[in-house]
């Protein structure tokens, strides 16, 4: 698939954009197995973040699936409305950001009735787009090409320097099923930084964070290396030094550091901040 990615690239007259992390997926191999970790079935609603030149977007198609996608970068949102769309009804493309549009405009029904998240995303937006996601309607089962580093972040344990807000959020609501390193050259052009295939499946019962839950643990984990009781004593809600007492009272230590507590005790606080 490099050849004709070259060749597609010469006839658009198209330079990967860096800052849009365009490294395009050359490799058959990677498409076919992210979309059997996703197990795409005909008529599924699958999200597709940034389509770029839209290998991986034809191949979600071809298998049925209804796909929406949002790319960014306007040449090729072009070339793929002239590409796939004569061709695949089923493909609603939206050109924008997908922070702006993190579900890619899914419609209701659809939200309601199930979706799923197959892409390679663009690794600078990688976190604030998985923000976006976990904080509103959940995908049942998500396959993500991730910048190894973030993807050692979602899935830290507890006690790790890596483990965050972002570990805590994604941990409540998802079970890690599957990690494969992805090398460089399965991309053009090749990224610097190493790369790995994420398989997150919906837990039976995912725990949302809201708002007030997200933006304490936040603000928490922005000072890491603090005792987590002097952090909850200076915040705004009282709320959360309540929840530090209790934690106490049910034995874990005075002298805690967030990173050394368990994902669980932090879902308390997910429901005292209802
Ligand atoms: N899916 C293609 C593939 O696998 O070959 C391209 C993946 S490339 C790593 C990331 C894509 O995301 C690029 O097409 C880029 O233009 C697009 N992109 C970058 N930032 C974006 C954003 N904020 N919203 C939507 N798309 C974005």
């Amino acid at each position: 698939m490099f050849k004709e990615t070259r060749s597609l690239l010469d006839k658009l007259n198209h330079l990967p954009n860096k800052k849009l992390g365009q490294n395009f997926l050359i490799d058959g191999n990677i498409v076919r197995k992210s979309i059997k970790m996703a197990e795409v079935q005909t008529e599924d609603a699958i999200i597709e973040i940034g389509p770029g030149l839209g290998t991986l977007t034809r191949a979600l198609l071809e298998t049925g699936a209804h796909v929406w996608a949002v790319e960014h970068d306007p040449a090729l949102a072009e070339h793929l409305q002239k590409e796939l769309i004569p061709d695949f009804p089923t493909l609603q493309l939206i050109e924008g950001d997908c922070l702006q549009y993190p579900r890619a405009k899914l419609p209701e029904e659809q939200v309601r009735s199930g979706f799923k998240v197959v892409a390679n995303l663009p690794y600078a937006v990688s976190t604030p787009w998985m923000d976006a996601i976990l904080s509103g309607p959940l995908p049942q089962r998500m396959v993500l090409m991730l910048q190894k580093e973030a993807a050692d972040r979602y899935c830290a344990n507890h006690g790790k320097k890596t483990f965050g807000a972002i570990s805590i959020f994604l941990q409540s609501a998802y079970k890690v099923q599957g990690q494969h390193s992805v090398s460089a050259g399965c991309f053009y052009p090749k990224p610097k930084v190493d790369s790995v295939l994420l398989h997150l499946a919906l837990l039976e019962n995912p725990v949302r964070f809201p708002t007030a839950a997200r933006d304490s643990i936040r603000r928490i984990f922005t000072q890491r290396r603090k005792q987590l009781g002097t952090l909850c004593k200076n915040d705004s809600r009282p709320e959360v030094y309540k929840w530090f007492e209790q934690l106490i009272v049910s034995g874990v230590k005075a002298t805690v550091r967030p990173e050394e507590l368990a994902i669980e005790h932090w879902q308390n606080l997910a429901e005292i901040l209802l």
